[in-house]
């Protein structure tokens, strides 16, 4: 059987785990904790950064930050992982849901205006397989309203809009080291990225439970307490040391991805042609950071008996998110459901295929192959 996901390793990771161990100091914010979050600043230009236990535990974080109150708005993609929602939500945020592109899973930012009330406060646009939201037209909207953007990151390592990293584009970002996402903390993490100087502060002691301890460790104050909200977002050394075992091989590892990504499309491009199914759009200001290769069905029955004709032929090919706009916790919750007729379309028709570095180029070809045949059509 093909998986749709392997964890990369590099093979230095129990080593680095090892070295954490026998310096003694396990607990977070340590040496590998100040290696990883230094090369995230460095590599990409972010402001600050700080590692997390999570990528939901990054965007509860941002969330925090954000000082909502209830009955403040923020809005979200509907098509998104449970997280990005339900970070805002814990803290009494109405959450509104905004549709996706027709062209893209993306966030339409071309129709954000109509859902921005005096209540909104924050946009948390969310860039999807990795592939950048148009973030010119939301930080217009931001400064326009005086919003604040949470950029839901997660799977959105070393990918850029026009040029500048993403998570570092908003006021605040989030990444996840899930073990499913491009590099993995040892199966969870994540990392908040502070890009506007108001939340540098506040984000030190949310992160060390609500103490000033950071800024006593900097010598900057000479006792440390109590002083604010918080909670324990501070991963272990031994995932950061985990962590920079992947961070060092980062540039190979994506070469490799964006390289899979690049066979599929070559060997599929013929069917979308055909109209068999939609490819992914990259846009313009948008680069592809080999997150994900998905194809976007005609309808559920097609996208259904495609994921079955590959899984009896030992391929696992998933389809992703439901509309959280149609979920069972929202519709209980919620007065009114929007109609999102583009995220119902990925919600039914979308479907991804295996994505790791291990994968071989027969095995993609192997893949290729099946979904020509499942269209009765031969690979040209
Ligand atoms: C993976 C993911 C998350 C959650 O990250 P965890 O590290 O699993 O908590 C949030 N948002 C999106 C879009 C994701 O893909």
């Amino acid at each position: 059987m093909i998986p749709f996901n392997k964890p990369f390793l590099s093979g230095k990771e129990t080593h680095y785990m090892y070295q954490a161990v026998d310096t003694g100091k396990l607990s977070g914010n340590g040496y590998f904790t100040k290696l990883c979050q230094n090369y995230f600043m460095e590599r990409y230009g972010f402001k600050k950064c700080l590692l997390t236990t999570s990528g939901t535990d990054a965007l509860e974080m941002c969330a925090m930050l954000c000082d909502l109150k209830p009955g403040d708005e923020v809005i979200v993609p509907s098509y998104t992982f449970v997280s990005t929602a339900l970070a805002f939500l814990r803290e009494g945020a109405n959450v509104v849901f905004a549709d996706s592109m027709d062209s893209n899973p993306n966030i339409d930012a071309d129709k954000l205006e109509s859902l921005i009330t005096p209540k909104t406060k924050v946009i948390a646009p969310v860039h999807y397989a990795g592939i950048a939201c148009d973030m010119d037209v939301i930080m217009a909207l931001a400064e326009k309203y005086n919003l604040i953007v949470v950029e839901d990151a997660a799977q959105a390592i070393d990918s850029f809009y026009k040029g500048k990293a993403l998570g570092g584009v908003g006021h605040l970002g989030a990444f996840s080291f899930h073990e499913t996402k491009n590099i993995t903390a040892g199966g969870e993490g994540g990392l908040l990225v502070i890009n506007d100087e108001r939340f540098a502060r506040r984000s030190e002691i949310l992160w060390e439970k609500g103490t000033n301890r950071a800024e006593f460790f900097r010598g900057a104050v000479n006792k440390y307490g109590w002083v604010d909200m918080g909670s324990s977002f501070l991963p272990a050394e031994i995932n950061a040391a985990f962590l920079w075992a992947q961070l060092e091989n980062l540039d190979m590892i994506q070469n490799r991805r964006k390289n899979i990504w690049n066979q599929y499309y070559e060997g599929l491009k013929d069917l979308e042609e055909k109209g068999c199914f939609r490819l992914p759009q990259i846009p313009d200001y948008a680069t592809n950071n080999g997150h994900m290769f998905y194809l976007i069905c005609r309808n559920l029955e097609e996208r259904t008996a495609l994921i079955k004709s590959l899984k009896d032929n030992g391929v696992t090919a998933p389809f992703h998110y439901l509309s959280l706009h149609k979920s069972d916790y929202y519709q209980s919750h919620s007065s009114s459901i929007p109609e999102l007729p583009n995220c119902d379309r990925y919600a039914d028709c979308l479907v991804r295929l295996p994505m790791y570095f291990e994968l071989t180029d027969d095995q993609i070809k192997e893949i290729c192959e099946l979904i020509h045949r499942y269209y009765g059509s031969v690979l040209s």
